[in-house]
Parts: C-alpha cells; structure tokens; sequence
C-alpha cells in the first residue's frame, strides 16, 4: 500500500455577516467549511456582535473565527471560502464594508506571509480590527501573528470599539 502524505497547515478564517439573519449565516457557513475536502476545523469561537466599519447605514455585524487543519494550497483555500460566500447569496456590489450576507477572510495560514493579486496574509487590517482579534485570542491565546506580533500584544492595542460577545455558540 502506498502511503501519501501531504502537508497540514493550520490556518484561521474569518467569519462575518450583517444580512439575513447574520448567526443563521455563521452556522451555515461553518458546516460549508466543515464540509470541504481537505480541511478539518480544530476550534470556533463564540460568536460577537460587532460595528460596521465604514458605511453606517446597515445593520451590525456578528463575527466569529475559527481554526481549521488545511491541505489544501492557500489560494485553492481562498477559492474554496469564496464559493462558500457565493453559495450563500453574497452579491458584490463592488462597494468596499458595505453589507454582506457572508464574508470569509483567511486571517492566517501557517505561519506564511502572502502577498499575491488575490491573497494577502496575514490579512490587511487584521491587528486594527477588535472583531478579528478578540476571538482570535478566545480561541488562539498563544498565537503569533507573522509580522504583526503577539495576540497578547495585539489585543493591548486595539479598543474593543463597541465588540461585544454574545451568549452563545453556533
Ligand atoms: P472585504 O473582506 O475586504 O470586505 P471582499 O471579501 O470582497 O472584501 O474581498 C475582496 C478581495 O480581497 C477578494 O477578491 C480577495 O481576492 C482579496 N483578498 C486578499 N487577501 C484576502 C484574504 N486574506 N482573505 C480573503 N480575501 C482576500
Ligand atoms: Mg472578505
């Protein structure tokens, strides 16, 4: 019998809505990940109600992260969230923060840096948002971010800016 063997990476996504009843969306689109070929989820956060950055008028956000084991390469793990979004109506519009019904950021894969047309990681603006970065710590505490630093360190810079957990999980 041959063996193959292939490389495990653990990796982070990002998960957020604000349309369609957002922790519906969050729970659908977890089994989604679940359910990709390659991919193995290792822990989830608690979901957290969050501010819209940029336009205002719409809605809040719920947010959660969660922590998988990938073989697969980080753009064909890209392309595999991307559907997931698509799959559950994501319409863009073209417009940067406006609302969305799903919206699933690689955060972190490995410890790689990436910075290629349609991947850029760890993600832009990851230490600057509370919403990435206090369920990052909740279920990551230990973590270092490639270039960026510590979570610990992180977190001691950025204002929870109106971030609030909410009591119960997915
Ligand atoms: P945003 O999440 O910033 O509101 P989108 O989800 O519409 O915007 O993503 C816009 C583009 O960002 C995508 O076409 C994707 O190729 C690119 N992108 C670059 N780096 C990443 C990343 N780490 N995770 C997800 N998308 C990324
Ligand atoms: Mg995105």
């Amino acid at each position: 019998m041959e063996y193959v063997s292939f490389t495990q990476v653990i990796a982070y996504i990002g998960l957020g809505s604000n349309l369609a009843e957002p922790a519906t969306q969050i729970k659908s689109a977890r089994y989604a990940v679940d359910a990709i070929e390659g991919v193995q989820e290792l822990a989830f956060s608690s979901l957290y109600h969050s501010l819209p950055m940029g336009p205002q008028d719409q809605p809040d956000y719920v947010n959660a992260v969660m922590c998988v084991t990938t073989e697969l390469s980080p753009l064909n793990f890209l392309y595999s969230l991307q559907k997931i979004e698509n799959d559950q109506g994501r319409l863009r519009k073209g417009e940067q923060w406006g609302p969305r019904t799903l919206d699933l950021d690689v955060l972190l894969y490995g410890d790689q840096e990436i910075n290629v047309p349609d991947l850029i990681v760890p993600h832009k603006g990851l230490d600057e948002r509370s919403f990435v970065l206090y369920p990052l710590f909740e279920i990551a505490p230990q973590l270092f971010v490639p270039g960026k630093g510590s979570i610990i360190d992180l977190i001691a810079k950025c204002p929870l800016s109106g971030l609030r957990r909410i009591d119960s999980h997915v």
